[in-house]
């Protein structure tokens, strides 16, 4: 199998302010890691954030981007500007989007597509709700949401990330077993398989999001197909978001 290395992103929704981030960024500018890291601001300060990056390898990433490219769509900021702005990455269909802002994997698909021609890496956001596990449906869930999300994607070019999210895992302090979370990450790994070849697929990192935390994070990335870590609450406190990028 091919080696994937490690990524880890911070994502702060809509929290902080210009303080917290800074101080969070200088907490990780000048280290060393031997994971990527990602941090993923909210957009007012993503330019700040790039400012203050001082050739540190730390990437900056969005928490979304428009499904349009220009235009008259008034509050949107697209995958081009994104890029040109200097971020690497974009989350696309975070479970608080999908829910709140009515994303659906249709909207999703055009954005990952927008991410892609772009030279952005979209992190394509997955999970089921607490209902939908309980009913066993998590696999047709997750099927749905990649074979929908993904449709017609072109895989010659740039990287694709995939993030499980367990919505019932999100905020709630409860993140999936690292076992239940792998046999996900397999599921994942063999849909992506099945529909673009296996060398697309060893190289496509799935990242686990839901409560992560320094007590969780090493025997997560342990698992085979765990090849990174979405992690929100945890990473306001930069200590704590520190420890996670360099413990394991
Ligand atoms: C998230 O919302 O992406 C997330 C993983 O949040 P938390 O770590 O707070 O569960």
């Amino acid at each position: 199998t091919t080696p994937r290395r490690s990524l880890i992103i911070a994502n702060w929704k809509l929290n902080g302010g210009i303080d917290l981030m800074c101080n969070s960024i200088a907490s990780l500018v000048g280290k060393e890691f031997d994971t990527d890291i990602a941090v993923c601001p909210p957009y007012i300060y993503i330019r700040d954030m790039l400012s203050l990056l001082h050739h540190s390898e730390v990437k900056i990433g969005s928490q979304n981007v428009s499904k349009f490219e220009s235009g008259a769509y008034t509050g949107e900021t697209s995958a081009e500007m994104l890029k040109k702005v200097g971020c690497s990455l974009c989350l696309i269909g975070h479970s608080e989007r999908r829910q709140m802002f009515r994303e659906n994997n249709i909207s999703c698909n055009i954005k990952v597509k927008n991410a892609l021609t772009h030279g952005l890496i979209p992190v394509l956001c997955i999970g089921e709700n607490l209902e939908e596990k309980d009913a066993g449906i998590t696999k047709d869930i997750i099927f749905r949401q990649l074979d929908e999300g993904l449709n017609a994607i072109d895989t010659t070019t740039g990287e694709l990330c995939v993030a499980y999210e367990p919505i019932w895992a999100i905020g709630t302090g409860k993140s999936a077993v690292p076992d239940e979370a792998q046999s996900v990450h397999k599921f994942i790994r063999e849909c992506i398989t099945e529909k673009f070849g296996n060398d697309f697929a060893q190289r496509t990192r799935i990242l686990y999001g839901g409560s992560v935390s320094r007590e969780n994070a090493c025997e997560l990335l342990d698992k085979a197909d765990i090849d990174g870590l979405l992690v929100g609450g945890a990473s306001l406190d930069p200590a704590h978001f520190l420890q996670i990028c360099t413990q394991c």
